[in-house]
């Protein structure tokens, strides 16, 4: 077809120079043509939708009587071979789409350390100062508690908590440390304060759940620092970690909402040098509360809940200290 289409523009540029240019030279004939050639190959080649808008919207114009007779040609083309406007207009080289930025996540250049409390392995017989410098001792993990109903251990409840919490808060973008990752580990509150101020934490998470004598009571509820904590100043920022934390999860899981208990008899919340909540999920020694917490469905709604709790605070942190 495009050889068709160039020995026409021979047949008519020759026409033209023959015609209108008595007084050409045979060389100069020949440029010409190698002109036209140029001239109507680049013209399509370079042809855009625009171009030819513009054309038909203005069709005499400056035109040379050439190009006119060419916008005649290809108009009967066009209209008459199905194949024509494959050949007019040469799809454009594919050039490949732009990768889009991707969006920043929410939870980057954020630091979360997560204590899936108690182990399997406690080593009750040892004891440890209750914050630094204190002479007052702790035991390091006294076990937990375990559920009356399912008989789930407390140290395994948490760790798959803290496991769904730790892949849900990498989705959204936070670097996340762990202080255990397995249950067959011996952890004092020390240990599990050393990894959060190691990390230089944003947030340091830790997660239990409750135990009663009376199974009748259930809900979940948050621990943190009194503003007079004589091992870490931290209330500000604890307190609004706690609140965030305790009304995201209840508001994810329906659990009752109890309260928030300020506290410096917590060894892991006094060592703990960066903002620090203790979570308990609710109550083993409850029927309902055991029950649900022994599924995977209501697992992962605690864990929604706590990471909501954490997007939360970082939003709510910027505007109390005016800081990022
Ligand atoms: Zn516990």
């Amino acid at each position: 077809m495009k050889k068709h289409f160039i020995v026409l523009l021979l047949l008519i540029s020759g026409r033209r120079c023959a015609g209108g240019e008595a007084d050409n030279t045979d060389s100069k004939k020949e440029k010409d043509d190698r002109d036209e050639i140029s001239y109507t190959e680049s013209g399509e080649a370079g042809k855009s939708p625009e171009g030819e808008e513009a054309a038909s919207a203005n069709p005499d114009g400056d035109k040379s009587p050439v190009s006119v007779v060419l916008d005649g040609i290809v108009e009967s083309l066009t209209a008459s071979g199905s194949e024509a406007p494959a050949e007019s207009t040469p799809a454009p080289e594919e050039s490949p789409e732009p990768e889009p930025t991707p969006e920043p996540l929410f939870g980057e250049g954020y630091v979360i350390a997560i204590d899936a409390g108690h182990c399997s392995k406690p080593e009750t017989w040892l004891y440890e100062p209750v914050g630094p410098g204190a002479t007052e001792t702790k035991m390091k993990d006294t076990g937990g508690t375990a559920g009356r109903f399912t008989g789930v251990a407390e140290y395994e409840l948490n760790l798959q908590l803290a496991l769904k919490l730790q892949a849900l808060l990498e989705e959204r973008g936070y670097t996340v440390y762990m202080t255990r990752t397995e249950n067959e580990v011996s952890l004092g509150n020390i240990d599990r304060a050393t990894v959060a101020n190691d990390a230089n934490a944003d947030a340091f998470i830790r997660i239990h759940a409750n135990g009663s004598e009376d199974s009748s009571v259930h809900g979940a509820m948050t621990l943190c620092q009194t503003p007079y904590n004589p091992y870490v100043q931290k209330y500000e920022e604890s307190k609004l970690l706690s609140v965030c934390v305790l009304e995201e999860l209840c508001n994810m899981t329906g659990a009752y909402q109890r309260s928030i208990w300020e506290t410096d008899t917590m060894a892991g919340i006094n060592w703990s040098q960066v903002p620090c909540t203790l979570v308990e999920v609710g109550f083993m020694t409850n029927r309902e509360e055991d029950e649900k917490m022994a599924t995977e469905e209501y697992r992962s709604l605690i864990a929604e809940g706590l990471a909501n709790g954490i997007d939360r605070y970082i939003l709510e942190r910027a505007a109390l200290t005016g800081a990022e």
